[in-house]
């Protein structure tokens, strides 16, 4: 006989999954109804209009994809490039490497602009590319790039890209609910997002939006979009306006249930306050970080708040900490990624994540274990450094 699951209580302070408030976990154990019931359609309407509220878009199109980050990534590009077409793609780490796969998937053309990891996505190089492909129908990017701990300049991006008639793409996956992001404002076109990142909700679903013109272009395309469960025409015949909803596919109840609970506990903060608790948790986590002699990979102005990216000695071995930390303290920190393998850590403040006590427990269980490994440093003196700074917030 197996025994049932009863995963071990962590602290996850890693790039994803955050923590889930209470709340949310409280919320997806309501009991399931019907994906057809009309309560479950009210929520459903609820849930467009909040997540219009965290995004800041009037967009109609903007629902919660079902199925994680990766999913929304593929919605926006199956749906919006066709067979031949050019897409621009800024990449300064590992997931503008995934938005390449996606246009080639699609049969389209992917002009790859780099940029060195740890670095935001370089301007004049993104515009010097749009002029010399005058052709190219849209500018993708990713605004907080996780396997680096970087954030672009996302308005000028889109700006860039209105100027040069393409559409502005953007994965805002770590970004929605962590750092400023103005759909509207900014003139997005197309975006998406993940619930497990600082929205502090259970993996597996993904917020997407589509602007006017965006859906336009959708509409005018000469072939069907290629996947048909990532098809927006047919999805929105269960999410869209019509008072009629017919079936598509069976929404995940129970998990919309959680994501509708992250967004009204979202409401209840309130956008502005969620960025600036995530910008103050990063500043009295950097201070205690810089205390314990370790660096930052990305320069400050560039550093994600709710994503730190830590560069350590080389005589320190990666793993060994990681385990340390989840053994002895359950607490999750992430590895580096790609070419960051190996080099850094990235310890995520995300959402219900990004608080006090995580920002003291953290530094004072890091050095207690770098202390075990041999490299000498003051996990007290860190503490002390961040609670100082949060004095000095006050
Ligand atoms: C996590 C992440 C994704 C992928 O999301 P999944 O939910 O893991 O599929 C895509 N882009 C960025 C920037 C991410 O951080």
């Amino acid at each position: 006989m197996t025994d049932s699951f009863h995963p071990p209580q962590r602290t996850l302070m890693g790039p994803g999954p955050s923590d889930v408030n209470p709340r949310i976990l409280e919320a997806l154990s309501r009991p399931t109804i019907g994906h057809l019931d009309p309560a479950f359609i009210g929520m459903m309407d609820e849930v467009k209009q909040l997540l219009q509220f965290a995004f800041r878009t009037k967009n109609e199109l903007t629902i919660p994809v079902s199925a994680p980050g990766s999913a929304g990534m593929e919605t926006v590009f199956t749906n919006l490039i066709e067979r031949g077409e050019k897409v621009i793609i800024c990449q300064n780490g590992v997931f503008g490497g995934r938005m390449k796969e996606n246009v080639e998937r699609c049969g389209g053309v992917a002009i790859m602009v780099e940029d060195e990891w740890g670095t935001p996505v370089d301007l004049g190089k993104a515009e010097q590319a749009l002029q010399d492909h005058k052709d190219a129908v849209a500018l993708a990017f990713v605004h907080a790039e996780t396997s680096t701990g970087a954030r672009s300049d996302a308005e000028s991006l889109c700006a860039l890209a209105r100027k040069y008639d393409c559409l502005a793409i953007v994965d805002a996956v770590t970004s929605l609910g962590g750092i400023q992001l103005e759909v509207d404002e900014w003139g997005v076109d197309a975006i998406y997002s993940g619930t497990q990142k600082c929205l502090s909700c259970v993996p597996g679903l993904s917020p997407v939006s589509f602007s006017p013109k965006a859906v336009e272009k959708i509409k005018s395309r000469s072939s069907k979009v290629q996947s048909w469960f990532l098809d927006t025409n047919l999805v929105m015949g269960y999410w869209g306006t019509d008072a009629k909803r017919s079936y598509h596919h069976t929404a995940p109840v129970n998990s919309l249930y959680a994501l509708h609970e992250s967004l009204v506990i979202l409401q209840e903060e309130g956008l502005e306050n969620a960025w600036q608790r995530h910008a103050d948790n990063h500043t009295a986590f950097a201070a205690g970080v810089e205390a314990l002699g370790l660096g930052f990979v990305v320069a400050e102005e560039y550093r994600l708040p709710q994503l730190n990216a830590v560069s350590f000695p080389d005589s320190i071995a990666d793993g060994d900490v990681r385990a340390a930390l989840l053994n002895d303290y359950d607490l999750e920190i992430g590895a580096g990624l790609g070419a960051l393998a190996g080099k850094v850590w990235r310890i995520g403040l995300m959402g219900y994540a990004s608080n006090r006590r995580n920002v003291l427990f953290c530094l004072s269980a890091l050095g207690n274990v770098l202390n075990d490994q041999g490299l000498s440093c003051d996990p007290a003196a860190a503490v002390a450094a961040a609670r100082a700074k949060y004095a000095a917030l006050q």
